[in-house]
């Protein structure tokens, strides 16, 4: 049973994002073959029975890629999957700037009164 298969060659793959061993392909550089990669894996269901469910049905659709068929693709469902993929892109970058928020408002405040305690000292000479 396959986890995942590579859209090109067919060829079982532990990941879907990652770059398929026997034909070189690379589906992280394109969002859309990223998604088809994603389709084409156990990792789009939640359920562990829906997961070996079609587990079995990706072993069927390596022969079609293999024979070079064409492969029917679910509008609806890749487009869930854009949506779910773009829910969690936005999370991480959503954390990096609250990180950095809460690294540098701290240190910008003490650079301000670093610079007013200057100003301060600086008109107190003349
Ligand atoms: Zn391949």
């Amino acid at each position: 049973m396959a986890k995942a298969i590579c859209i090109s060659c067919g060829n079982h793959k532990e990941e879907p994002w990652r770059k398929c061993e026997q034909c070189g392909y690379d589906p992280s550089e394109d969002e859309d073959a990223m998604l088809r990669s994603v389709y084409l894996s156990s990792a789009r269901f939640e359920e562990a029975g829906d997961k070996r469910r079609y587990e079995l049905e990706l072993d069927q659709v390596a022969c079609m890629i293999a024979r070079g068929e064409m492969l029917p693709f679910d509008d609806a469902e890749l487009n869930r999957l854009r949506i779910e993929k773009r829910a969690v892109d936005a999370v991480p970058s959503r954390r990096v700037w609250c990180a950095l928020a809460r690294l540098f408002i701290p240190a910008m405040m003490l650079l301000g009164l670093l610079w007013l305690i200057w100003l301060t000292l600086r008109s107190l000479r003349h």
